[in-house]
């Protein structure tokens, strides 16, 4: 299924069940091929879906406040956000659950009599996902974080609210740290907190530290590393955000003996959520796994 505008909506009929994911861009998002895999799964397993159906949608972020409405008059009954709505749609909301106030964003929409309930399972996503990878979780470990951007502040949320007992944030630049710092401010938990540009990051991780990755480096194969490579020692588990390609902070730490996973479960575990929230059904997250892998060409 092909990347529609949301103008090209205009032109259509309502739809019985519509779910989407609006972004732009939007064409590479796996999500259309996990959800319509998994809903296929779920009616033959005798779920009454009829007419569900998960669309990419491309809507430009200053269009966002023009596209809701349609959507909302067309039928769509769930949405998913991505760069670069996730903040920006807030205002646009009648409501958030208390995961998108925590997150300051949301990823999943819920339709109400008149218009979005916002909610946010990124969070969920990054904790299950590190749970299943490595059988940890941030509750009392010590954290690092590298990157201060959109996905940093998800996870640092996440991280604060599981009970990591020490959370340090490392960025290349201030400007994104500064940012971050003031916005992490009044979360619970924010006196865990330390903020570091890289260069005067000390190197003072403890044993099962948890090492998570989530600035851009790393989506391409020849990138450098996010931080030193002395940092790469036996005893951390290293979680990295990025996916896609076979990168070099996957073979190093391969090399080293050290755990290490890609951010495709992350995305599988907040889209699994995502469907429960819609459909209050249990959602076959193997099935989801398989088309995102599928997807990625894995
Ligand atoms: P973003 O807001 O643009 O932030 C990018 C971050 O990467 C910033 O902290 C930036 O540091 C850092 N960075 C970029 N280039 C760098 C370089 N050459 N050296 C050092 N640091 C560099 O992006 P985002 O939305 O937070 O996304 C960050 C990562 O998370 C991406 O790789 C994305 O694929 C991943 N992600 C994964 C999932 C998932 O489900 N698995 C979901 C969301 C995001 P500066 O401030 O110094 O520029």
């Amino acid at each position: 299924m092909g990347v529609r505008s949301w103008e090209e909506l205009k032109e259509e009929p309502p739809r019985a069940a519509g779910l989407a994911v609006l972004g732009d861009p939007v064409k590479h998002s796996l999500s259309p091929a996990m959800h319509n895999a998994a809903l296929a799964a779920m009616r033959a397993a005798g779920q009454s879906l009829e007419g569900w159906k998960y669309e990419a949608v491309h809507v430009p972020a200053e269009e966002l406040p023009e596209a809701l409405p349609l959507l909302h008059g067309l039928g769509f009954r769930g949405l998913n956000l991505t760069i670069p709505h996730k903040v920006r749609v807030l205002p646009l909301l009648e409501e958030l659950d208390a995961s998108a106030r925590g997150m300051g964003a949301a990823n999943t929409l819920i339709r109400t009599g008149s218009g979005y309930r916002g909610s946010n399972t990124d969070g969920y996503g990054i904790l299950k996902a590190m749970e299943e990878a490595f059988g940890v979780r941030p509750r009392d470990r010590d954290v690092w974080l590298f990157g201060a951007g959109g996905a940093a502040r998800g996870i640092a949320v996440a991280c604060l609210g599981d009970g990591a007992d020490r959370l340090t944030i490392v960025n290349r630049g201030a400007e994104r740290l500064e940012e971050l710092k003031r916005q992490l401010q009044p979360v619970e938990g924010a006196g865990r907190l330390r903020f570091f540009r890289s260069e005067e990051a000390p190197d003072d991780s403890g044993e099962g530290a948890l090492y998570i990755n989530a600035t851009s480096l790393g989506l391409r194969a020849d990138d450098p590393l996010p931080f030193d490579d002395r940092r790469l020692r036996p005893g951390l588990f290293v979680y990295d955000t990025t996916y896609g390609c076979r990168n070099r902070l996957r073979k190093v730490s391969g090399e080293r003996g050290i755990p290490y996973a890609d951010g495709l479960p992350m995305l599988v575990w907040q889209g699994v959520r995502s469907l429960e929230i819609w459909t209050g059904a249990k959602v076959p997250a193997e099935v989801m796994r398989a088309a995102a892998e599928g997807g990625r060409g894995v």
